[in-house]
C-alpha cells in the first residue's frame, strides 16, 4: 500500500496513529540536528521530521539527500508540532519518519513549483505536467471538473442523454476553417474535424433522443486572437418539440443552478435584450452589464447646429464616465489619443464636463449652449460630475467605438468586479449578416438557423432585415453561449442555402444527407451551445482559458511541449497519397 492518508489529510485527531504517506518533496530545511521535508501531494502538504534523537543517522542522511521533487513515501507517527503553521490544515501536526523510500528521483524542476512560480509562460507550457503540479493550475482543473460534473447533474436530472458524435466527418459549418483529415483508405479524401457536432445534434432530434447534450470537442482553424484555442470544449444541447421559450428556460435553469452550486450566487431572472437594443444600448451584442454607461444618442439634439463633424455623422452618441469631471485636461487627451489608435478607431472625440454647480463645459462651447448641453447630459444620463465623451460617425464603426471606450473606461474604473454576476440573453440576431468585403450574405450564426415566423419572404427582398429565432446567453460581457431554433423541412433548408448562394448540387452535395433526413418526420427543435472553457474561467473569476485547460496551445496554435504540429515522414506521406510541396 503507497498510502494510509494523503498529504492534506492528518490533523491532531490522528496524533499517534502509524501512517503512510506518497508525494513529491516539495522543500527541505536541514537544521543540522533535526531535518524537516515538506511532503506534496494533490491534496496538501504535510511536514515530516527526521532528527538526531529519534531518528537513525543512515535515515538521517538518506532525508539529507532528497531532492526536490523526487518522489517518496515515507512510514512513520503523526506528532504534535512544537511551532504549529496556522496557514496549513496540517499545520497542527507532523510526521515522525521511521521509513523513507525513494520511489523515484527527478531532475532539478526548471522553475519553482510554487503558487508564485519564476518560470515564464513558455517555460511552464514546455514543462505543462510540472506547471500541473501548481496550485492554481490545479485548482483551475479540480474547478473545471467540478464545473463538468454539475452540468452533467442538473442535465441528467432534467432527463437529458449524453451522446457521442463522431470526430471524423464532413464539414459543419461554423464560419471558420476546418481542420481535416486525409484518409488512407480513400485515397485523395479527406475528413473534416467538427467545428461543432450541429448536424449530428439535429440528427438525433430526427432519431427521437429529445434531449440531448454532450461535453465534447470542437474545432476550428481559425486565425488565433488573444484566448482563442483551435480546440476547444462545449457543453452542446439540443431539444426537440421546443419553443425558443423552452431552451431560455432550460437553460437559465442550467446557467442559475451553475452559480448556485459553484459560486453561492443566486439570481432570480434573467434579463432579456434584442440584438438591436443591444447594438443601440450598448454597441455591442454581448454588452456587459455591471454597470451603466449606456449610449445616448444625440442625433436630435447635437445635429443642426453650425458644427458639421456632427451634421454629416449617420450617429452621434455619447457616454457618460461616472466621475470623469475629475480628468485634467492632459488625462482627456491622453483618452482622445486612445480612442484615436487604430485598433479603437475613432477620428476624434468631443467632450463635456458636467459640472457639480450643474453647468457644463464642453470642447465644442462654441456650437453648443448650456440649453444643448443639458440635453446631452439627460441623453447619456450624465449627472454633475461626470464626462460626457462623445464619438460620431458611422453607425456601426462609432458604436463599436464607443463600445471599446465604455469597456476601457469600466476596466480603469474597476467597475468590472469578477465576484458580480450579470447574465443577459441577447435575443433576435439578424438571420444573415453581410460581408462587408465580399458583398455577400452569410448566415451570422449557421444556416440551419430559422427565420422568425412569417419572415422567410423578406428574405428576397431586404435579407439583412430578417430576424432569427437565435439567442445567445452573455455572462459578464463574454458570450458564452448561443443557438437557435433550427428549420427542420426541406423546403426552407433549401430556400436558406440558395440565399447563402449554394447552388442546389452544392447543397445537396454538402448537407444532401440532413435534407434528406428532414423528409422523414422532423419534429421542431432547437438547441443551444455552451463554450466550456469560458465559462468555466468566468465563474473562476479569472481571464484566461489557456489556465482552465490542462494542456493548451499556444497563441500560435502549438503545442510546445509535444512540438506538434510536426512534419510527418516520407512513408507516411505515400501512404496518404499526400505530395508536399513547399514553396520557398
Ligand atoms: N452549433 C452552434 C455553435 O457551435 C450552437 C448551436 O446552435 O447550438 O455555436
Amino acid at each position: 500500500m503507497y498510502r494510509s492518508h494523503n498529504c492534506g489529510e492528518l490533523r491532531e485527531t490522528h496524533i499517534d496513529e502509524n501512517v503512510t504517506l506518497s508525494g513529491w518533496v516539495h522543500k527541505t530545511r536541514d537544521k543540522g540536528f533535526v531535518i524537516w521535508v515538506d511532503i506534496r501531494d494533490r491534496y496538501g502538504i504535510t511536514q515530516l521530521v527526521f532528527d538526531e534523537d529519534r531518528s537513525s543517522s543512515e535515515l538521517l542522511d538518506r532525508a539529507r539527500n532528497l531532492g526536490r521533487e523526487f518522489v517518496i513515501q515515507v512510514k512513520g507517527s503523526v506528532i504534535e508540532r512544537a511551532s504549529k503553521n496556522p496557514n496549513i490544515p496540517t499545520g497542527n501536526i507532523e510526521v515522525l519518519v521511521s521509513e523513507l523510500i525513494v520511489l523515484n528521483e527527478s531532475k532539478t524542476p526548471p522553475f519553482t513549483i510554487e503558487n508564485e512560480t519564476d518560470g515564464g509562460e513558455d517555460l511552464r507550457m514546455k514543462y505543462r505536467y510540472l506547471d500541473i503540479r501548481r496550485n492554481p493550475v490545479k485548482n483551475n482543473l479540480i474547478f473545471r471538473s467540478k464545473v463538468a460534473m454539475e452540468v452533467r447533474k442538473f442535465l441528467s436530472d432534467q432527463e437529458f442523454i449524453e451522446v457521442e458524435t463522431p470526430y471524423l466527418i464532413k464539414s459543419t459549418p461554423e464560419g471558420a476553417r476546418d481542420f481535416v483529415v486525409p484518409s488512407r483508405m480513400n485515397e485523395g479524401q479527406f475528413y473534416a474535424l467538427p467545428q461543432s457536432p450541429q448536424t449530428f445534434k439535429q440528427l438525433l432530434m430526427v432519431g427521437g433522443m429529445d434531449k440531448y447534450f454532450q461535453i465534447v470537442k470542437c474545432f476550428r482553424d481559425e486565425d488565433l486572437r488573444a484566448d482563442r484555442q483551435p480546440e476547444f470544449t462545449q457543453i452542446d444541447c439540443e431539444m426537440a418539440f421546443v419553443e425558443q421559450e423552452d431552451i431560455l428556460d432550460v437553460f437559465e435553469g442550467l446557467t442559475k443552478h451553475l452559480l448556485k452550486e459553484i459560486k453561492g450566487v443566486e439570481i432570480d431572472k434573467f434579463p432579456r435584450i434584442t440584438f438591436d437594443e443591444a447594438m443601440a444600448k450598448y454597441g455591442n451584442d454581448k454588452p456587459d452589464i455591471r454597470f451603466g454607461m449606456e449610449f445616448g444618442e444625440l442625433n436630435d439634439v447635437a445635429q443642426h447646429k453650425d458644427f458639421n463633424v456632427f451634421n454629416s455623422a449617420e450617429l452621434v452618441v455619447g457616454i457618460a464616465i461616472p466621475g470623469g469631471n475629475s480628468f485634467t485636461r492632459k488625462e482627456i487627451d491622453k483618452l482622445t489619443d486612445w480612442v484615436k489608435r487604430p485598433q479603437v478607431g475613432a477620428l476624434g472625440m468631443v467632450y463635456c464636463r458636467c459640472n457639480e454647480d450643474g453647468s457644463f463645459k464642453s470642447s465644442v462651447d462654441k456650437f453648443y449652449d448650456q440649453d444643448d448641453l443639458a440635453k446631452w447630459a439627460e441623453a447619456t444620463g450624465a449627472k454633475p460630475g461626470d464626462l460626457i465623451c462623445v464619438l460620431s460617425g458611422d453607425k456601426n464603426k462609432v458604436r463599436a467605438q464607443l463600445s471599446a471606450l465604455r469597456m476601457e473606461m469600466a476596466e480603469r474604473l474597476g467597475l468590472r468586479n469578477p465576484d458580480e454576476f450579470a447574465p443577459l440573453w441577447v435575443v433576435d440576431f439578424p438571420l444573415l449578416e453581410l460581408d462587408e468585403e465580399t458583398g455577400h450574405y452569410h448566415a451570422m450564426h449557421h444556416p440551419f438557423t430559422s427565420p422568425k415566423p412569417g419572415q422567410l419572404e423578406l428574405l428576397d427582398t431586404d435579407p439583412g432585415a430578417v430576424r432569427a429565432n437565435a439567442y445567445d446567453l452573455v455572462l459578464n460581457g463574454n458570450e458564452i453561449g448561443g443557438g437557435s431554433i433550427r428549420i427542420h423541412d426541406k423546403e426552407t433548408q433549401s430556400i436558406m442555402f440558395k440565399h447563402l448562394g449554394f447552388t442546389p448540387e452544392e447543397a445537396k452535395a454538402q448537407f444532401g444527407f440532413l435534407m434528406d433526413a428532414f423528409q422523414y418526420g422532423a419534429p421542431p427543435h432547437g438547441g443551444i451551445a455552451f463554450g466550456l472553457d469560458r465559462l468555466v474561467s468566468i465563474l473562476g473569476g479569472q481571464e484566461t482559458i489557456r489556465d482552465f485547460i490542462a494542456f493548451p496551445k499556444n497563441n500560435s496554435g502549438r503545442d510546445v511541449m509535444i512540438d506538434a504540429p510536426a512534419p510527418i515522414d516520407d512513408e507516411q506521406l505515400k501512404e496518404l497519397n499526400l505530395r508536399i510541396d513547399i514553396k520557398a
